[in-house]
């Protein structure tokens, strides 16, 4: 039997939507994000990148983005959330 984000170890940790590194939120994402594992043929892009929980079997959609702009010189994280069957799509098809 699956169990259910809110019981999951790495997920009851982890919000809908959890950014990193942009003014006003957290320098980065909660420990527990480096729990889940990215999809297979998804780590080229390096901006992108599906992830799944390893314990049970949320998706999630990883960003990374760099801010070009030289007065803040920083880059930040956002991991969201999504559906099995967009998690699905996506692991077929592409982000
Ligand atoms: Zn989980």
């Amino acid at each position: 039997m699956r169990i259910s984000p809110t019981d999951c170890e790495i997920c009851r940790f982890l919000s809908d939507e959890v950014r990193a590194g942009a003014p006003g939120t957290q320098s980065q994402l909660p420990l527990e994000a480096h729990g889940l594992e990215t999809l297979a043929g998804h780590d080229v892009f390096e901006w992108v990148k599906l992830k799944r929980c390893p314990l049970c079997g949320t998706y999630y959609r990883y960003e990374y983005d760099q801010n070009r702009d030289h007065w803040w010189p920083d880059s930040w994280e956002t991991l969201r959330r999504i559906s099995e069957a967009r998690g699905i799509k996506y692991a077929s098809r592409g982000l």
